[in-house]
Order: C-alpha cells, then structure tokens, then sequence
C-alpha cells in the first residue's frame, strides 16, 4: 500500500496550496499524531517495529505519542544499516516499510566523510514536488513570474546503478530528476528549467554546466529566476562562466557546440534547439567585457533582465557563499530556500523575502513525524558535568534533555532534529541542530544552526561547523580589506599525529595577498576560537599554534572531482569543512603553497 499522499499534489493554485499548508500548520500537533499513527499503521509488523513494539498496535491517538517515545529508542543511521543492507542485498520481508523498497538513496557523505544508504521511495519524489510547489506559491505572493517563462537551473544527476539485490541506488536529488513528479513540475508547474533532461543527466558536471549556461543564455529574455539546490552550484557556475563567456558567445552566434561537449544525446539535443543568433552574441558579448572590468559584479541581471530573484539553499554550511552569491546577484533579491534532507524534507520558507541572514523554516507536519532533542550549551568543559545519563552526553558540548513531541517545543530553545519518515526510519536521529525562532500558525519556524557533530577538536577543545565558519568568516574580513583577494573555499583539520596537536586550516585564495596579511589573517584566527577548552590548551600549549594552509587556486575544485568520482552529485555537494579523510588531506597537503603558524598565544 502506498502512503496516502495529500491532494495538495495536484493543486495547480497557489492559494490552494498555500491554504492546504496553513490548515496543517494550524493544527500541527494534531496532525503530528495522524502523521505517526500512519506511518505505524502502514508500517505495522514490519522487522524494525516487531522488535520494540511485538504486535502492538498504538492506536490510542492521545497516548500514542509517549508510548511510541517509551517503546521506541532512539536511533542513529548505524542501527539501521544492518537492515537497510539486507534490503540492497535483496531481502524480500519487510524489514522497515510493509512496501518492498526499490530505490536506495546515497547520502553525499561529504558532511559525515562517508556515504550512507538511505531509504528512497515514491513518498520521497512527491514530497519534494509539494515542497517545491509549497514554496513556490509563497514566493509569487511577492515576486510574481510569467507563467510558462523558463528557470536557469544548475541541477545535475549523478550516475545510478543496481546493488546487489537489483534496487536502483543513486543521490535523493538524481532519483527526484528521474521521476513522475519532476516531469509533472516539468510539464504543469507555471515555470520550468530550460535545460532538457539529457542535459541534466548527462553523468559529467562539466559539460552540463556548459549545456545550462549555453541553453540560459539562449533564453536570455524568458529567464524567470535562477535555481540550484546549494548557493554552491550556482557560484561554481558562474566562475566557469567567467573563464568560459567567449566559447559560449561563439556557439551562439555559430549555432554550433563547442568540442567540450562529447556526450552524444547531449550534443543532439542542444543542437536540435539552438539556431545561430549573432545579434544575441554581441549583445552577450558587449555586457560581459563591461563587467569583466567590474569583476563579474551584478552579471546575473545583466544578462538576464527579467530575472526576478536568485532562488537557493544559503544557510548552514551555504552561508560562505553568499557573498558571491551577492556580487553576481546585484541587487536581485537572493531567497533563501528550503530545509531538508535525504531522510526527508522538513520545512519550508514561508517568508521569501527574509534576507537568507534571518531565513527560518516552519516544518510541514504531514511530511514527517518530528521530535526534538532539547540541547543546552555547556559553561564549562561537559566531560565533566554530572548532569543525568552518561548516555544522553554526545562527545560535544550540548548536554541533552528529553525528546519532546513538535506541540512542546520553546521558543530560543535549541534542539536536535528527530525523524519518523514514512521510508521507514524509525526516531532517527538528525544529527542538525536547530533553533525555534517562533511559529507560522501553530507549526514551529526553526534557524538552521549547524551539523551537531563536532568538527575540530584536538583534546578538551569543541568547535562546531559554525563555529569554524565564523571564525573564517571574521577573519576573512581582514584579506579583503587588505588585499583585493578573495576566499574561494576553506576546511579545516585537527592535525594530531604529533604532539601537541593543532588546528590546521585550509583556504583557497583568488588574487594576491602579501605575506604579512596573511601571517596576521593566521594569528587573528587563532585568537577568534572562543572555545574555553581551546582557549586554555592554547595557553598550557597542549594544542599548539593555528596552522594556516594556502592552497593553489583549484584544489576546492580537485575535492569536488573526488567526491564526484566517488558518486556524489553536484547538486548535494556540500564542502566538508573539516576532514581527517586521508585521500583529501593528500591533495590539500600536495597543493598547499605556503604555510603559516601563528607562534604564541594570548
Ligand atoms: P544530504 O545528506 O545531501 O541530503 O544533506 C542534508 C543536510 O543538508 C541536512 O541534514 C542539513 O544539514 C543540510 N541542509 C539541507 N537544507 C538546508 C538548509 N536549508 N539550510 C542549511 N542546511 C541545510
């Protein structure tokens, strides 16, 4: 049995969409519970629940939530990959959904260091069809779109193969491209990428984004908006097109494609549509040797002048981006888009026009069956805190209390995400860190704060992703102020093969900085860790000076042909901001050019 999915589906109206959600949201906790007694329900005897629940049915909708919490533990990817094997091997019981399972998604793994199975079924295309629809319906409240005009979309399949068991296995976002309900968004959605499928699929990142940018600039003048799932996408994009503009002004006027492209369905279907253009190639061509000079400063509406916004993930570990984001923008409105994950989408951007500084989410309660970790931050180092389970203390400096249903959650609270899907994982544990910034309706609103786990650390010392990256963001000030450089791409990784150990930090640099910035920018960032555990081994010395790496221009790009080779797509490419991943520290150490130390401390 398929899950019941919500009509909303079909809803071509933006009121009716909008209507639908305000209506769950207004009755969040309610819904919650319908959420978890169908998820149960259609799930009931499968392998998983057996084990905690035997043959009980929690049908009680005013007990279920606590029983469900009692009965239930909590659990991490690792608990359920031992089933989540089984089924890519071919095992036919039910192990985690009662619908036999025949798509297996590959986490990007550049957050974690290593790529995780995850279960994908049709539940997952139709909810990211209602997210993107949802939050298409709030964004033309405000900036309103020709209807059957075209979006610039830097969106990339990556390959997908059979596993063992003969289940298709690829990214979340290469099973979405390949399904029904890209192709209903395709065909009945008010607006649509302009690049056909052969392009987005065509398995090489390169040639698809010379076929995106080529197609964009076809259409310059039907251009809507521009799109990527991560700010990341779209910034890569853009500094190919700075070295690529030329080659692309000359296909247009030729009508031809250039010797780049060798992918054969590709090159047919980009030939069939482009017709020689000259009076466009001039037109292109003129604009960009104008903002060349400026350095690329507000391209995206230069060239595209019916572009209404930039429309992307910038949060989280998106954020380093958005100031380039910014430049190529102008002064187009950059909105900010929506929150969620391979396991499942959790919330949308009910307020487009938030600068993405002050972006929240409000969670859809029909998607998925939430609970929330409550984390406190530490005063002091929490390996010695006493507070109650042992178990309950992760090796970072949240001290947790426990899970509460999404009808008790505060306002200012921080917590983790727990996840309930419909793809059968049962009070999964995120691992995001969130904050509730108030309520649209009766449905929690949340910041993204960070990955919860710990990023850098050496010994007492705790610093997260958000920590590093503001540390980075603080000091990065510095370059540009001093310098006409900017940071292309940085990482970070807790060097403990000798002692002491000590933060080694990785940045990719375009333009030139004099040494002596740079020997400060090292000194600055070692002075920003505020950390108490950081701050006290750098006096006793038992971590050592801050280590900053300079690396040659391109090695960001080398980190992304790895993953990529390894499977990863494009369009979930996140950078790790922090690795012990051998393979990578050996291109950052070959291609590090200059080093810097930032010698004593305080
Ligand atoms: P993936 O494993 O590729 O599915 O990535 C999912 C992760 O990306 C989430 O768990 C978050 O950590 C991050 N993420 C997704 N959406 C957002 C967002 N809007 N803002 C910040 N981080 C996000």
């Amino acid at each position: 049995m398929e899950p019941s999915v919500d009509k909303s589906n079909y809803y071509t109206d933006t009121d009716e969409m909008i209507n639908w959600f305000e209506k769950s949201a207004e009755n969040a906790a309610a819904v919650q519970r319908q959420t978890l007694q169908q998820i149960l329900e259609l799930n009931h005897g499968v392998e998983y629940l057996k084990k905690w629940l035997g043959d009980i049915r929690l049908q009680d909708e005013n007990a279920m939530e606590s029983l469900y919490a009692t009965m239930v533990p909590l659990a991490s990817h690792a608990d359920f990959e031992p089933y989540i094997h089984r089924i890519a091997d071919g095992e036919k019981a039910p192990l985690l959904t009662q619908d036999p399972m025949k798509t297996l998604s590959l986490s990007s793994g550049t957050t974690e260091g290593r790529q995780k199975f995850v279960p994908f079924t049709r539940h997952s295309s139709q909810t990211t069809l209602q997210i993107f629809k949802l939050a298409a319906a709030y964004r033309s409240r405000i900036y309103s779109i020709r209807e059957g005009g075209k979006v610039l979309e830097f969106i990339y399949s990556s390959k997908q193969y059979k596993t063992k068991g003969g289940l298709i296995a690829g990214t979340a976002t290469t099973h979405y491209y390949a399904s029904e309900e890209f192709k209903i968004k395709q065909q009945h959605t008010k607006s649509f990428t302009c690049s056909p499928e052969e392009v987005i699929s065509s398995g090489d990142y390169k040639q698809s984004t010379y076929c995106h940018l080529l197609l964009g600039l076809y259409y310059c003048d039907e251009i809507e908006f521009v799109t990527s799932t991560f700010a990341y996408s779209i910034v890569q994009a853009f500094r190919s097109f700075e070295e690529l503009w030329k080659e692309l002004c000359h296909d247009i006027r030729e009508g031809t494609l250039s010797s780049r492209i060798n992918i054969t369905k590709v090159q047919k279907v980009i030939l069939d549509i482009i017709v020689p253009n000259p009076e466009l190639a001039s037109r292109i061509e003129s604009i960009c040797e104008e903002v060349e000079r400026e350095d690329w400063f507000s391209i995206i509406p230069k060239l595209w002048p019916n572009v209404k916004y930039v429309y992307t993930i910038m949060t989280g570990s998106m954020q380093p981006y958005l100031n380039k984001l910014r430049h190529y923008g102008g002064d187009l409105p950059l909105v900010s888009a929506d929150y969620g994950s391979t396991e499942s989408w959790i919330g949308v951007n009910a307020e487009p026009s938030s600068p993405p500084e002050k972006v929240t989410f409000a969670i859809i309660p029909t998607f998925s069956y939430f609970e929330f970790i409550p984390l406190h931050r530490s005063k002091s180092q929490s390996f010695n805190n006493s507070h109650k389970d042992a178990n309950l203390l992760a090796n970072d400096d949240f001290i947790e209390d426990e899970p509460v249903p999404l009808s008790q959650v505060k306002i200012g609270q921080e917590y983790e995400i727990v996840l309930t899907t419909f793809t059968g994982l049962y009070r999964y544990r995120l691992g995001d860190v969130v904050e509730v910034a108030g309520f649209h309706k009766k449905t929690p609103k949340l910041n993204f704060i960070c990955r919860r786990k710990l990023i850098l650390t050496v010994n007492i010392d705790k610093n997260t992703e958000q920590d590093l990256q503001l540390v980075v963001e603080r000091v990065s000030r510095i370059l540009i102020s001093k310098s006409r450089a900017e940071l292309v791409d940085f990482t970070s990784h807790a060097n403990v093969s000798k002692k002491p150990g000590h933060y080694v930090i990785y940045w990719e640099i375009k333009g030139d900085v004099d040494e002596n910035v740079l020997g400060e920018c090292c000194r600055e960032m070692d002075a920003s860790f505020v950390d108490h555990g950081y701050v006290v081994s750098r006096k006793t010395n038992s971590i050592g000076p801050l280590e900053l790496c300079i690396v040659e221009r391109g090695t960001f790009k080398k980190i992304l042909e790895h993953f990529i080779g390894n499977g990863a797509a494009l369009s979930q490419f996140k950078t790790p901001r922090c690795t012990s991943n051998q393979v990578l520290l050996r291109i950052l150490n070959v291609c590090t050019i200059k080093r810097f130390y930032s010698t004593a401390y305080g």
